[in-house]
């Protein structure tokens, strides 16, 4: 049986020790790569190196495991506060811990929307009580994410927003866009974008392409994505700021990047699991559990996401751990809710990159630690002395099957179910204490 704790109801004793003795130590930002020992006191890294030793520390043998930063994961739908019977701060975060994450950034199109300081009082008060790590969060763009009115970012970030997004929906309007620019210049917080032109997507539930052709129903085009990424990039070149574009899915938004990368504008992109392993085809084989937003894309789509993984081009990946109940999914492909689990199955996915060769550990590691938190301004993702022990242990070479009836997660969608992968977190460490071990 695996062992669960939470980080900060029992907080661990600010003298304690651990000593990770033989562990592979990576921090993938300095590129440090040696096989030694790292001491933890309290809930900070003391110190960490070949020769590093201590009498009195509890000892944990970490031979053949590495020992990295813990696992950002920019994008998660927690659902809470409002759906609570897909999933909670508390089975969010568990599962979470379970795939190796120490920090999850939550999604604001909860019930209310994060949109006031009071909803990320909650956020703050409750995550501290339930939460297996550490919670952060975007507020809304705009007031109950109607894409009309602005939230207001000063408050919001003073209340700890890490970011503005309406995900889930797209700002359609240009010019709230605009202004969005323009008053998160002075915070020095990225607007994110779910990046869908509602109008081209037309109700369309999967991929346009030769799967919706075949099975009948409507697809969304790749310009659903593209026009609403090429439109907020001429609109941050003209006012200035900072875009985070979630969840890219297609080789055309992406070579937008590319090319405002190139011109030095202040953009960033992450992609999900999901895209840059799958391609349309698993919706014949997974159905509804292979439907999101936006939708697993064609194989040329895919492997131009592999090209920007391995490039250097994408910045992260995150999951969009959208988790649903039964009756959510159990419907026609038309009728189902957009969205799949993916906290726990976010790292062995990604290990497949580093086993196949196109990415080294460390570049893997940093979009899942160090690049991502940098996207959201997070004092996390490294390994250095005293900064907070949040720490992974990985089995690189542990193969196993994802099932998703063994989520902690409160629901199952999952396109992976079944899935033999190679590698995992064995052991996950927030602010000193191990959350869970395998
Ligand atoms: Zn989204």
């Amino acid at each position: 049986m695996s062992k669960f704790e939470l980080p900060y109801a029992q907080p661990i004793s600010a003298d304690k020790k651990v000593l990770y003795k033989n562990a592979r130590i990576i921090d993938p930002e300095s590129g440090y790569d040696k096989v030694g020992q790292l001491l933890t006191i309290g809930d900070k890294i003391f110190d960490f190196g070949e020769n590093v030793s201590a009498s009195d520390a509890e000892i944990i043998d970490c031979k053949g495991l590495v020992l990295a930063p813990g696992l950002i994961d920019i994008q998660v739908h927690f659902r809470d506060p409002g759906q609570s019977h897909k999933e909670d701060l508390n089975s969010g975060s568990k599962s979470a811990v379970v795939g190796g994450i120490t920090t999850v950034v939550c999604q604001p199109n909860t019930s209310p929307t994060l949109d006031s300081v009071l909803t990320f009082d909650y956020l703050r008060l409750k995550s501290r009580e339930v939460a297996y790590c550490n919670i952060r969060a975007y507020a809304c763009i705009t007031k109950g994410m109607k894409g009309e009115e602005l939230a207001d970012m000063n408050s919001l970030k003073e209340a700890g927003a890490v970011g503005f997004t309406d995900d889930g929906l797209p700002v359609m309007n240009a010019n709230v866009m605009r202004r969005a620019f323009e008053y998160s210049k002075n915070l020095n917080l990225v607007v994110a974008q779910h990046a869908e032109d509602l109008n081209l997507t037309n109700k369309g539930c999967i991929n346009e392409g030769r799967v919706s052709l075949e099975l009948g129903v409507r697809g969304i085009p790749n310009i659903s994505e593209s026009v609403i990424v090429e439109r907020d990039l001429a609109i941050l070149e003209a006012v200035g700021g900072r875009y985070h574009l979630l969840h890219v899915s297609t080789a055309e938004a992406l070579d937008a990047i590319r090319r405002a990368k190139a011109k030095g504008l202040n953009a960033t992109v992450e992609v999900s699991p999901h895209h840059f392993a799958l391609n349309d085809e698993q919706v014949l084989k997974s159905g509804t559990n292979a439907k999101m937003n936006p939708p697993l894309r064609s194989e040329a789509d895919r492997l131009a996401l592999i090209e920007g993984l391995r490039s250097g081009l994408i910045d992260a990946i995150a999951t969009d751990h959208a988790p649903h109940d039964l009756p959510s999914k159990e419907k026609s492909l038309e009728e189902a809710s957009f969205g799949i689990v993916g906290v726990e199955s976010m790292l062995p996915i990604s290990l497949n990159l580093f086993h196949d060769g196109v990415l080294s550990l460390r570049d893997l590691l940093a979009k899942m630690t160090c690049n991502a938190a940098k996207i959201i301004n997070f004092d996390g993702g490294v390994i250095k002395k005293g900064a907070r022990a949040d720490l992974v242990l990985i089995d690189l070479n542990h193969e196993w099957e994802i099932q998703s009836k063994d989520f902690q997660s409160k629901s199952k969608n999952s396109p992976f179910d079944g899935f033999k992968v190679k590698g995992r977190a064995v052991r996950t460490v927030v602010a000193g204490k191990t959350v869970y071990e395998i």
